[in-house]
């Protein structure tokens, strides 16, 4: 009997994922924690800190609850995502893996490698076209706006998709046995977490906080550049970057709610801003590693290390830090560093202090971004700075950072309330 590994690291739900409905015949659910993208470092710096690390665990933990109340098993792995897909493969005699087509250089070899002994199928499950209208790549524009044009008329979100029963899992008695190392790990780390707003339930109940209950989706073009607060954006981020949030579901909910409640400026602007998402996606794919080249997708590929002078590399701690004596900047920083999280407008403005007014490599400033950020994503993070770096798809982006504290912060309100709460 062959059994069928479902990959589940990208798609941490249960509504509309494909993947539950990829095969017939045996199959074992799986996740891999990926060792390197939580412990590893680059650049000289951890790749996640202990937050991201946390809430990764909680909301596989909370996948792996939905599952079995389902009788379905989930495997929970810890280490390099090839070497223990062909171990498991090996050890359950499995020949097919499905899993969601990814977006990032290190997951598309991992892929790659895994299709050398497995039947490999991959679905694209966390973009807007996905396969029904993936672009051309090679002639795909760089430029966001031409990609929008280009894209919006045609764009018919495929329907969510609606799961059919199925017996055929390996149930949580058979798969618990592989969990050690993950169990292991979640008594390590997960003790001190206090909200989750990672998880696929946290993620619904927000839609239909934001959207629904409170219409907040109502003034969002009007909101979105504060600061602060908790629902001046959507916040949807967090679990679109998990996986745990299917933008295919957010985006048939955001036009249900235009046929049936109200469409304005506002409701137009959170698609808008999906597709820039969307944008960044296949940008990645088109460029794959380039992405972390010096130059990005336009110098040539120069993969060596960002060099920081004695005083850069002060100046790059102090930024981290939030201590550059800029408040709008450090404000910033500090929140980030306090939550997990910031605003877009404090994204721009953070790394255009780091790039253009103390001129160190872009790369440094993703990186810590990396580390930091509770909804980091591959492609909007590293897509994100490149364009401000001018790396990317854009001529460089310099923010005059007081001019922008003026007329964002005004009275000064968002800087006194995070730099004074440190202070106390
Ligand atoms: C330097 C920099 C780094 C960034 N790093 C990330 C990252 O790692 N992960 C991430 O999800 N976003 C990133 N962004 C984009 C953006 O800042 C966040 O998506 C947004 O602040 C998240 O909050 P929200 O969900 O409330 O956004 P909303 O304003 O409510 O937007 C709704 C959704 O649209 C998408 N979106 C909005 N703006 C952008 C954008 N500029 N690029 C791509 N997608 C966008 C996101 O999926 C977001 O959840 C970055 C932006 C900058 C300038």
């Amino acid at each position: 009997m062959s059994i069928s590994l479902i990959l589940l690291n990208d798609t941490l739900r249960w509504h509309d994922n494909p993947l539950l409905n990829a095969c017939e015949g045996t199959k074992a659910a799986v996740i891999v924690l990926n060792k390197a993208a939580f412990f590893g470092r680059q650049y000289g710096l951890p790749r996640a800190n202990l937050q991201r690390l946390q809430q990764q665990i909680v909301v596989i933990a909370a996948l792996k609850n939905t599952l079995a109340a389902k009788h379905i098993g989930l495997i929970t792995l810890v280490g390099d995502t090839a070497s223990c897909i062909s171990a498991l493969a090996g050890e359950l005699n499995a020949s097919q893996l499905y899993c969601a087509e990814p977006v990032g250089a290190y997951e598309y070899a991992a892929i790659k490698s895994l299709k050398q002994t497995l039947n490999v199928t991959q679905l694209d499950c966390n973009s807007l076209l996905g396969d029904n209208l993936r672009p051309e790549l090679a002639t795909m524009p760089n430029s966001f706006t031409p990609f929008r044009k280009q894209q919006e008329p045609l764009l018919q979100v495929s329907t969510p998709t609606q799961k059919t029963a199925d017996e055929n899992w390996l149930s949580p008695a058979h798969t618990e046995a592989y969990n050690s190392a993950f169990i292991q790990l979640s008594q390590q780390y997960s003790t001190h977490l206090t909200a989750d707003t990672g998880s696929e339930a946290a993620a619904l109940a927000r839609l239909q906080y934001y959207i629904w209950q409170q219409q907040h989706i109502l003034h969002y073009k009007q909101t979105r550049n504060q600061l602060m607060g908790g629902n001046y954006a959507s916040f949807f981020s967090v679990p679109l970057s998990l996986g745990s949030l299917s933008v295919r579901y957010l985006w048939q909910q955001i036009v249900s709610f235009e046929q049936q409640v109200q469409a304005n400026d506002s409701t137009y602007w959170l698609k808008f801003e999906l597709l820039w998402r969307e944008f960044f996606r296949w940008q990645f794919r088109k460029y794959a590693n380039l992405w972390f080249s010096k130059g990005a997708i336009k110098g040539r590929a120069d993969f060596s290390q960002p060099q920081l002078s004695k005083a850069q590399l002060k100046q790059f701690n102090l930024w981290c830090q939030g201590n550059t004596g800029e408040p709008f900047i450090d404000a910033n920083m500090q929140l980030l560093n306090q939550t997990g999280l910031m605003s877009n407008r404090g994204r721009q403005n953070v790394a255009s202090y780091l790039l253009h007014n103390l001129d160190i490599d872009w790369r440094l400033g993703a990186a810590y971004f990396e580390q930091r950020l509770l909804d980091y994503d591959c492609a909007s993070n590293w897509g994100n700075w490149a364009y401000i770096a001018g790396t990317g798809n854009s001529t460089q982006r310099q923010f005059n950072i007081s001019k922008q504290a003026q007329m964002y912060d005004p009275q000064g309100a968002f800087v006194n309330a995070i730099l004074l709460s440190t202070l106390s």
